[in-house]
């Protein structure tokens, strides 16, 4: 399963912003997940739970949000509709994937002590 590798990845990288903030703990992190990305976002969220125990991110919420596909014309840069066919309805040319094949760490809410 490799939603343990990308839990795994997302977590080093908070707690390195974590820690270069001198942060004590980790609230929330918000992170997006697109629908080709590849990841059964319920299969993330589990593994977050298992994964977390004695990082930073022990007590902290995930909030995985969803993000739309969107398609653009690699010429003009119009924005295509799906549902139809994927071209560009002014030059023809093929759609390009604008949006929603990735994931990304959109937010992270920290404690950082007073007297840092
Ligand atoms: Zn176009």
């Amino acid at each position: 399963m490799h939603e343990y590798s990308l839990v795994q990845a997302l977590l080093d990288r908070v707690e390195s912003e974590a820690r270069s903030r001198h942060a004590s703990a980790v609230h929330r992190v918000t992170v997006r997940i697109g629908p080709l990305a590849g990841v059964e976002r319920e299969l993330f969220s589990k593994a977050f739970e298992i994964v977390r125990p004695g990082t930073l991110c022990d007590r902290a919420e995930l909030v995985v949000t969803g993000d739309d596909l969107r398609w653009t014309c690699e010429v003009c840069g119009a924005a295509i509709p799906t549902g139809r066919v994927l071209v560009c309805p002014d030059c023809g040319w093929p759609a390009r994937l604008a949006s929603g094949d990735a994931l990304v760490l959109e937010r992270i809410e920290l404690e950082v002590p007073d007297h840092v």
